[in-house]
């Protein structure tokens, strides 16, 4: 009941849709960090902060109150009470969210309250930085990787048909950042079970995991 499973990788490589199944299927709570940066990103972005400004982001860093709930069939994410379930979605802040996830003190923040849901019980977690630092103990540890151009396909499909070539740029810019950053870079965890989705449909990568699990 309180098996930590950690899911780390690049953007669109399927591990969102990946985690919340394993997690449904297991009867194991959800918690999606990536949302959680998100959040802080909108609230600075929505408060007038300049985003390329890390001391400005900084500064405010311990405002913004985010909480995650962790359903794995209905995540929410709330910021001040205020739901942005769908704001943090937008291209402005998938724009801004790497600058804003290099700053320490929104590392630092979220990654007590990171520690703090996944101490609570058993959990799938996603993000960048889950088997390296947040929580390295993990069960299991999963580095999950996909082409670029079939993550570029999916993400397309995912946003209604837009420029495949566009967003593989765009992908490739965050994976970019999330991995050249000093502070808890993109990178496969000691101990992770590296899993490759290109040549996978989603209920076959669920059921590699969940073989593992059983493991
Ligand atoms: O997973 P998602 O694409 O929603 O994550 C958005 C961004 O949040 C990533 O590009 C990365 O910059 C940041 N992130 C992070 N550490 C995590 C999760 C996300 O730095 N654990």
């Amino acid at each position: 009941p309180d098996l930590v499973v950690a899911v780390d990788g690049t953007s669109g490589s399927g591990k969102s849709s990946t985690s919340r199944q394993v997690a449904h299927r297991l009867g194991l709570r959800y918690l999606d960090t990536g949302a959680q940066f998100r959040a802080i990103t909108w609230w600075m972005l929505h408060h007038g902060v300049d985003v390329h400004d890390a001391d400005a982001v900084a500064a405010r860093a311990a405002e913004p109150v985010v909480v995650s709930g962790t359903d794995p069939l209905e995540p929410t994410i709330t910021v001040d009470g205020e739901d942005v379930a769908t704001a943090v979605r937008t291209p402005e802040v998938t724009g801004a969210v790497s600058p804003v996830s290099t700053v320490p003190e929104v590392r630092a923040r979220l990654l007590a309250l990171q520690r703090e849901v996944i101490g609570a019980g058993g959990i799938v977690v996603e993000g960048r930085d889950i088997g390296s630092v947040v929580w390295p103990q993990a069960d299991l540890k999963l580095y999950v990787t996909a082409d670029p151009s079939a993550r570029a396909t999916r993400r397309s499909a995912e946003e209604g048909g837009s420029d495949a070539t566009a967003t593989e740029q765009v992908l490739r810019e965050r994976d970019r950042i999330d991995s050249g950053r000093a502070t808890a870079p993109l990178r496969r965890a000691d101990g992770a079970v590296e899993l490759d989705t290109t040549p996978h449909t989603l209920d076959e990568v669920v059921d590699l995991v969940l073989g593992l699990v059983r493991d």
